[in-house]
């Protein structure tokens, strides 16, 4: 990675972790520790904020989208290049990183001393924080290391990387995010590199779809900009057929400023009319939950029969066994406990 890159990252509050992996504590962790709520994962499917490292194992992405909040500075690249480092270095220092980047609490009196205790054992990973953690040539010997440590791990992609999908055997979650709903936009929002970056996200939905363990397509809604075409956003979600779909606003940060207007950033109640809408064009799928603090709406599967939460002793049981964790097997109707 370039100097420049890992100093200007390091200077927004990230810690850089060997070669090519990344973590930032993530606002919500924050919150949770000061006792001001936790993030909408958490209330969907039972993620504990506190206890979450937010990272990523590849700074690079073969996007440059508008929406994003890197910047356009942030490296892009249509393969892996460079170092491979070991998936468990990548996880033991990322959660040195993690403890290390929130010391800071425990001088803190007003903060509970359980919540300090299990800040520092982590027990969910979301792999998203930039790049394309899935691209990480060691991807599936970290999810496991993770799952065998008791970590769930929640695995976001963009869909530029149809192969790196098919390669990923476990996850406890995986994410497709769908920027546009048809290829006009799609073009326009992500800048993809890849000239082929159509029938690439369509290849990645046909992979999602083939999973048996949890899935979600999550759309990042731009008032004005990509809240249109219902029909062609219900295709493609048909086509990757998800366990789960969450509308979220889209949240003007870092220099996507300079390209949107404040009245590009839906409210809530935007978010949730358009949810709506979409949810006429997908009989299948029924309205789950919302989130105000982050105007996030999840609709779900009604085959799931609204058990939308993670049996997270059930989801490591099984994939520990190098079993395949199927969706049915692992969800639960209330929050579940953390092993
Ligand atoms: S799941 Fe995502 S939003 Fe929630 S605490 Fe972890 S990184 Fe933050």
């Amino acid at each position: 990675m370039d100097k420049n890159y890992a100093k200007s990252l390091e200077k927004q509050g990230y810690r850089v972790v060997g070669n090519h992996s990344a973590v930032k504590i993530c606002n919500w962790t924050r919150n949770a520790l000061n006792g001001k709520g936790s993030c909408y994962k958490c209330k969907f499917y039972g993620i504990r904020s506190h206890r979450c490292i937010q990272m990523t194992t590849s700074m690079s992405c073969a996007n440059r989208c508008i929406i994003c909040w890197r910047g356009d500075k942030a490296p892009v690249s249509k393969k892996w290049k460079g170092k491979i480092d070991n998936p468990k270095n990548i996880l033991t220092d990322s959660i040195k990183a993690q403890i290390n980047l929130l010391q800071g609490f425990k001088g803190n009196k007003n903060i509970n001393k359980n919540l300090l205790i299990e800040m520092e054992n982590p027990k969910h990973a979301a792999l998203s924080l930039i790049g394309e953690p899935i691209t990480y040539p060691k991807i599936n010997e970290l999810v496991n290391l993770m799952h065998k440590k008791r970590i769930s791990t929640f695995v976001v992609t963009n869909a530029q990387f149809p192969k790196a999908i098919k390669k990923l055997k476990s996850a406890t979650q995986l994410y497709v995010s769908v920027d546009a709903p048809n290829k006009v936009l799609l073009k326009k929002i992500d800048k993809p590199l890849f000239p082929d970056f159509w029938q690439r996200l369509n290849k990645s939905l046909n992979e999602l779809s083939k999973k048996k363990f949890r899935t979600c397509i999550r759309l990042t809604i731009v008032k004005g900009i990509n809240d249109v075409d219902l029909k062609g956003y219900s295709n493609l979600i048909r086509k990757g057929n998800p366990d789960f779909i969450e509308a979220k606003a889209f949240m003007r940060l870092g220099p996507s400023r300079k390209l949107f207007v404040w009245d590009n950033m839906p409210n809530h109640e935007y978010v949730k009319n358009f949810a709506k809408r979409l949810n006429k064009y997908l009989p299948k799928y029924e309205f789950a939950a919302e989130h105000k603090p982050s105007s996030v709406v999840l609709l779900m599967k009604k085959s799931l029969k609204k058990k939308r939460f993670i049996d997270f002793e059930k989801f490591f049981e099984i994939a520990n066994k190098n079993k395949i964790p199927e969706t049915k097997r692992y969800s639960a109707l209330k929050m579940a406990k953390v092993p």
